[in-house]
């Protein structure tokens, strides 16, 4: 993108107040970042006690497509980001015609849709798994088709596996169709995977562009569970996730923080998906890196140069599901045993209810060697009884 230097785009300093769309935990990292730099957050959610809103400057309890809880964001933010990809791309366009809205609401709208998200990768050149568009019951294809064993995904709204069966035919597709009440789907081959990656980058109003490690991702019950980063496996594909993550951002014209998802099948990388935000996996900057991911959200919506994206540390992220704490009362976990190590960071978000499958915080363990990290993140791991 060149730029014209009679018309310099505008930086936003501190204290100016930063909008956010979305109060959850990205949410909250992004206040903290943005406190450390000395700006102000208002946040925009629904939820009276999101974890976001309760650090945040001014909390806007509202509904995302609420026009006055809009105009009020519009009104007194100098600049508007978005840490929930559901966000209705209306709402973001609304905003943007007031104020620098980043990222625009084309990259959260092609983000939000898997048809679209699909198809922009395909004509993007990009790699994906073999995927059919499913409108009605009669697109699902029948029995003998390559594509069984297969995922069936709700277009709209899927997050953390939600939304997803796995199919074995056309029968269990057809019932999975049903209990989805019809609603667009696509239904992907379910591949054999070698492992998973991610890429978390930032691209700031210039073009210019930081990309972190890549991660290599394990899942539980298609939740994110483990990020070891950098990621192991061959240096190349490492490398080749991060270049097919750059061009995603440029077709897209991308302005802040993105995370891309990777499969490695058969050694290839295929697409995942892409999330138009700060991402789960990249996670392990906010104590490995230069300049975390969230602080990079800040600096490119306000037009500031992008920090260093350099990890100094080998690093593991394990999540924090709601699954450990325990069922009968309030109480929190015994965090006591994994405190005990000194290279270990406990993140909590400050979220009132403990539910299985609900992201409650992380921990990242720190080291020269990442042979270590991964050793040590295992057994704090294991003394918290995850995945058990
Ligand atoms: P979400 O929006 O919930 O993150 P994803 O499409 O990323 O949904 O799926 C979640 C996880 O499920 C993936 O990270 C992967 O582990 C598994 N998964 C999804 N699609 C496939 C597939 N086609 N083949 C094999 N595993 C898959
Ligand atoms: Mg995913």
């Amino acid at each position: 993108m060149s730029h014209n230097f009679q018309d310099p785009i505008p930086v936003i300093l501190p204290p100016a107040m930063l909008g956010m769309l979305g109060g959850g935990q990205l949410g909250r990292f992004f206040v903290i970042a943005a406190h450390e730099m000395g700006y102000k957050v208002t946040v925009l959610d629904p939820d009276a006690n999101s974890p976001a809103g309760k650090i945040a400057d001014v909390h806007i309890c509202a509904a995302f497509d609420d026009k006055s809880a809009l105009l009020k964001l519009s009104n007194t933010c100098e600049a508007i980001s978005t840490e929930f990809e559901n966000v209705p791309a209306d709402s973001l366009s609304f905003l943007a015609e007031t104020k620098p809205v980043r990222p625009g609401a084309y990259s959260v709208a092609i983000a939000q849709h898997r048809v679209s998200e699909k198809n922009f990768l395909k004509h993007a050149g990009l790699p994906v798994a073999p995927f059919e568009v499913i409108n009605q019951v009669e697109d699902l294809p029948e029995d003998g088709s390559d594509i069984y064993p297969a995922i069936l995904k709700v277009a709209r709204f899927g997050y953390d596996g939600k939304g997803q069966a796995r199919v074995k035919n056309q029968h269990e597709a057809q019932a999975a169709f049903a209990q989805f009440e019809r609603e667009e789907c696509v239904l992907e081959k379910m591949l054999k995977l070698d492992y998973e990656v991610s890429v978390v980058l930032a691209r700031d109003v210039h073009g210019n562009v930081a990309t972190y490690p890549t991660s290599e991702n394990s899942h539980l019950n298609g939740i994110l569970d483990i990020s070891i980063a950098p990621a192991r496996g061959r240096d190349a594909i490492s490398h080749q996730a991060q270049k097919l993550a750059i061009l995603v951002a440029e077709k897209l014209s991308y302005i802040g923080v993105m995370g891309v998802e990777f499969f490695v099948c058969d050694g290839e990388l295929l697409v995942n998906e892409i999330a138009p935000r700060p991402h789960n996996s990249g996670h392990y900057t906010i104590d490995a890196c230069v300049t975390n991911q969230f602080e990079q959200q800040v600096r490119a919506m306000t037009g500031l140069p992008l920090g260093s994206a350099r990890q100094h540390s080998s690093a593991v992220m394990v999540n924090l599901l709601g699954d450990i704490w325990p069922e009968d009362d309030k109480a929190a976990p015994q965090w006591q045993l994994a405190l005990t190590n000194a290279q270990l960071k406990m993140h909590l978000y400050g979220k009132q209810q403990a539910r299985p499958g609900r992201k409650m915080g992380h921990f990242t363990v720190i080291n020269v060697s990442r042979d270590e990290a991964i050793k040590q993140a295992m057994q704090a791991r294991a003394d918290l009884n995850i995945g058990n």
